[in-house]
């Protein structure tokens, strides 16, 4: 099944609203009006409507990187999916493996977070991924399992045609170590064995983005693997060159 390619960048605390509109600037104007890969940039909250604003008339999408399960209430900084589709987001990234290292974040939390994207019609971007001591202990597939089962409770298959999960391996992220070809598939292919249980054959439309250390020079060899349906870009998509390097490279893959 061919899948659309979906290359997505993480700015996590980074680029303020006119650094990130620049970059977006930058990313429009090359992107230009319509796109056979998809493009999302998902900048700091203060930074959504600037970077909006600059992607106007361009496929270059914007997103969240976390919001509340609630849709408003007494919850002092935080934000709901509603708010974050009424300021224009089009997707909002879920259970980044930082979320879940510094901010407990837990397999309950995430899936009310999911629920409440899902409410809004907002895509959702699902981080999954192990950390080193889990992967060389052999715990990579319960983790992964424990994770994709955990998110997805309760929710009815039908309503998550629109998912998209990341894999990101936790000791890839921001350290330049890049998951091999053979692992990131393995562990992608894996993960659609246990999408394929919950969601029967619904789970081959499901993209599965590879995230972790993701450059220019690996970008093609990555996108060129069975289920790496795309990409979770933190460090380099800041730069629009390399962002975009990537967006090319994705295409060759
Ligand atoms: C991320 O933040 O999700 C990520 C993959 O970061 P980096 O590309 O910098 O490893």
């Amino acid at each position: 099944m061919s899948r659309r390619i979906l290359i997505a960048g993480n700015w996590k605390m980074h680029l303020s609203p006119d650094d990130g509109a620049a970059v977006v600037s930058q990313l429009a104007s090359t992107v230009g009006p319509a796109s056979d890969v998809e493009v999302l940039v998902c900048p700091t909250f203060v930074g959504i409507s600037s970077a909006l604003q600059a992607a106007k008339g361009s496929a270059v999408q914007v997103g969240a990187q976390n919001c509340h399960w609630e849709p408003k209430g007494a919850f002092t900084g935080e934000l709901s999916a509603e708010l974050l589709q009424a300021a224009g987001c089009s997707h909002v990234i879920l259970g980044h493996s930082e979320r879940r290292q510094y901010f407990g974040e837990t397999e309950e939390t995430v899936c009310l977070r999911l629920q409440a994207v899902l409410r809004t019609g907002l895509v959702p971007v699902l981080c999954i991924g192990e950390t080193l001591e889990e992967r060389e202990s052999g715990q990579l597939e319960t983790v992964l399992r424990r994770q994709v089962t955990g998110a997805l409770a309760g929710i009815a298959p039908d309503q998550l045609s629109s998912l998209v999960v990341a894999y990101e391996p936790v000791w890839a992220i921001g350290t330049g170590v890049v998951a091999s070809t053979e692992q990131a598939q393995e562990a992608h292919a894996f993960v659609r064995s246990v999408l394929r249980e919950i969601l029967g054959s619904a789970a081959d439309a499901v993209r599965i983005l590879y995230g972790g250390s993701v450059k220019p020079n690996n970008a093609q060899e990555l996108m060129s693997q069975a289920d790496i349906d795309g990409a979770l870009v933190g460090g380099a998509s800041l730069k629009a060159e390399d962002f975009l390097a990537i967006i090319s490279a994705s295409k060759q893959g």
